[in-house]
């Protein structure tokens, strides 16, 4: 082997929210990054007007938390600053009975933060990185792994671009394309499957205090629950913030609430009338908090999503290409993992390569010493965690639902004292 080395550039295709983490690291590490993303900036301001409206917040937990604090350039304290600590879940049982369970007797809690803003925060500090380049919209078609060599279609005009790299990783989401380019190469265990729950995300706009301030309709230092058996509400506390308010208007002292519940129930609620008799019986607290005509319009206007979960195994193609987050498992949001675990698939990945000692350069023949075991390795210790992980996401998905209403469950809570 040639003892000439030259710089080692990873092509990062995805710039979501395991993407730009990824890419912040692999900068920390001294490689020439590139992020590729099929969307346009969301920072744009025409961007940020089609979100107008479009609020989907997330728990952060420490999971997610550790993978930031570990890049030590102020990230954890960055996403805390737009995040509003919830505390407990609030099960709300009833018209006017609701319980309060503490998440930890210590006071460890987990975070809501609006995911289109905390991409927004992980692509400035990208974005400000001299090793890194970003090429939006562009669109991973194909890709010969082996030789390390992308198609891409760029731009409006889906012009076809060849871009090359000497280490490809997909954070490219659940329908990952590096994925299933990497499936042409090799033999990828690969399991999926759709729960028969849906969701569709309502908005609870802010209350009115005594002065006539905006205020939180419920307690914002909670995650609040209606179970319901086979389905249920939660609702999640927006940040109070203001200077983004003009561009994400239910930033403002709001929750955002998701309802899950199964397909034929949202496809048999298909009036107005039906949807408001459906939340009198069983959701009767929030319809003051939401009001009937934001309900309405919210309940038919916003897509009913679908939710899934995927396993596969390994997650590297040799020392070639390699998939983190939702590309390599993605879950259901029950167990409010998902990113937190892709995070976390970032922070153990960099710890491996620490270990391995793997250096950004590449011999003049391509090669990366010690690249193939740090990646074996990362397979080798991680996917059984990530596996666990997706059980874990599906077994609270019974949990969130129904569990927390048992007699025996409320028991357990009281004797821990939480
Ligand atoms: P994504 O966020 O999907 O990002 C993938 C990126 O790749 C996107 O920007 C996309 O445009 C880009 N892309 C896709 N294809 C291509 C291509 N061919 N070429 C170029 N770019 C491409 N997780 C939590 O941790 N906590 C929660 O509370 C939580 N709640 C959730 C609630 C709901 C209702 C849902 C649906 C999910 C929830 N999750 C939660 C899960 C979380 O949203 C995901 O795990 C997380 O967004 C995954 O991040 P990612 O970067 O891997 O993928």
């Amino acid at each position: 082997m040639s003892d000439i080395k030259h710089p080692a550039t990873v092509a990062i295709v995805g710039a979501g929210l395991v993407g730009c983490l990824n890419a912040i690291y692999f900068a920390q590490r001294g490689w020439n990054v590139v992020l590729y993303e099929h969307r346009k900036d969301m920072r744009l301001p025409e961007e940020k007007i089609n979100q107008r409206g479009r609020s989907i917040n997330l728990a952060v937990s420490e999971r997610g938390l550790s993978a930031l604090r570990k890049v030590d350039m102020g990230l954890e304290e960055i996403v805390l600053g737009a995040a509003v600590p919830m505390r407990a879940r609030m099960v709300h049982l009833g018209k006017d009975t609701q319980t309060s369970q503490a998440y930890s007797v210590h006071g460890e809690h987990i975070n809501a933060v609006d995911r289109g803003r905390l991409n927004e925060l992980l692509l400035n500090v990208v974005g400000d990185l001299p090793n890194v380049r970003l090429g939006f919209e562009h669109h991973l078609l194909h890709a010969n792994l082996e030789n390390g060599t992308m198609e891409f279609s760029v731009g409006p005009e889906k012009i076809k671009v060849f871009k090359t790299a000497d280490l490809v990783i997909g954070t490219d989401g659940a329908y990952s394309k590096t994925r299933s380019q990497m499936m042409r190469s090799m033999r990828m265990q690969y399991s999926q499957e759709y729960i028969d729950t849906a969701y569709c995300e309502l908005s609870m706009p802010p209350a009115k205090d005594e002065q006539g301030n905006d205020t939180y309709a419920l307690d914002p230092n909670h995650l609040h629950i209606w179970p319901r058996h086979t389905f249920m509400l939660i609702a999640l506390p927006n940040l109070a913030s203001t200077f983004f308010f003009l561009f994400f208007f239910f930033l403002d002292h709001s929750f955002t609430c998701t309802l899950f519940m199964p397909f034929e129930m949202f496809e048999s609620i298909n009036t107005s009338e039906k949807l408001l008799e459906f939340f009198q019986e069983n959701f009767p607290d929030s319809i003051p908090l939401i009001g009937t005509k934001r309900l309405v319009e919210d309940y038919f206007a916003n897509q009913k999503g679908s939710l899934i979960n995927i396993k596969t195994s390994p997650h590297n193609f040799k020392d070639k290409a390699l998939i983190l987050g939702d590309a390599a498992h993605a879950m259901v949001p029950f167990y409010g993992q998902g990113m937190n675990c892709g995070f976390q698939d970032v922070e153990v990945l960099h710890e491996i390569l620490d270990k391995h000692n793997v250096l950004p350069s590449k011999h003049e023949n391509g090669k990366i010493d010690d690249l193939e075991a740090a990646l074996d390795e990362y397979s080798r210790v991680h996917v059984k965690d990530t596996h666990a992980i997706c059980d874990l996401a599906l077994y609270n998905h019974y949990e969130m639902q129904s569990a927390v209403t048992s007699v025996r469950y409320l028991a357990r809570k009281k004797l821990e004292g939480i």
